[in-house]
């Protein structure tokens, strides 16, 4: 049962990874990922482990989600390497549980249609989002995109993770202008001006805050902080800002 308390310009973090995918597989407690967002004033975040079984991430996402039922939201994670008993834990863990999105990761799973199909189109029959970091493929995020109209692709990081190439995230946000199932999320975006041209090009609806922490780099507190001031220093338009920072998320969450 979902006790989110909806407002307007509520923060929400739409990329937090439970555990990452580094080499060290680092992991971070609940506690540590809302003590971070009640320092910066994050007021939800969207939660999911990495470089695990779809099995474990559910359990890991449920045990946060539980200690925090107000500040988090539980992503599942899809790792298709058989098909059968994945598909039937996402859809126990979206249907039964309340996941609300499913996360994808191109660096663990290939994207290619007769691994990836069945997780798309469980998303789509179940009408909840997919998180994807395609890892610059951007064909295969055109294919999902074309294969699956309905379902909602969130393309992590803009395509690729720290991308310097101005051309390159040009094209992801093209790729996003012609395909309207395509959100962009702001995780990871160093040359933040194209999220300024993102929002003229897409509109701010399609466009979702994301801090890709917890990082210690220098600490959480000021990692997640820098992401949330990458957003405001835009100096966009407050209905623009708003959606970006939480309001497109919630939006595409049903929350
Ligand atoms: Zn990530």
């Amino acid at each position: 049962m979902l006790q989110y308390l909806w407002g307007v310009d509520m923060i929400v973090d739409a990329h937090t990874h439970l555990k990452h995918e580094d080499i060290f597989r680092t992991e971070y407690s609940p506690e540590e990922i809302v003590e971070t967002m009640d320092r910066v004033g994050i007021d939800l975040s969207v939660v999911f482990a990495m470089s695990i079984t779809t099995k474990r991430s559910i359990e890991m996402a449920l045990e946060a989600w539980r200690k925090f039922p107000n500040r988090l939201i539980p992503f599942v994670y899809a790792l298709p390497s058989y098909e059968r008993p994945v598909i039937e834990e996402l859809r126990h863990a979206i249907t039964n549980i309340g996941f609300k999105e499913v996360k994808i990761h191109a660096g663990e799973c290939t994207l290619a249609e007769y691994v990836i199909d069945p997780v798309i189109g469980l998303a789509e029959e179940l009408d909840v989002p997919c998180l994807i970091d395609c890892a610059g493929r951007r064909s295969d995020i055109k294919r999902i995109a074309e294969s699956f109209p309905n379902a909602k692709i969130i393309m992590a990081h803009f395509g690729r993770y720290l991308c310097g190439d101005e051309k390159l995230i040009d094209k992801f946000i093209d790729l996003a202008i012609t395909h309207k199932n395509i959100y962009l999320d702001t995780s990871g975006v160093v040359l933040t001006h194209k999220i300024r041209e993102a929002v003229h090009k897409i509109g701010s609806n399609r466009i979702v805050f994301g801090t890709e922490g917890p990082h210690k780099d220098p600490d959480t507190v000021s990692f997640a902080a820098r992401e949330i001031n990458k957003i405001r220093n835009l100096n966009l338009d407050p209905e623009d800002e708003e959606n970006i920072l939480g309001g497109s998320i919630l939006e595409i969450l049903r929350i």
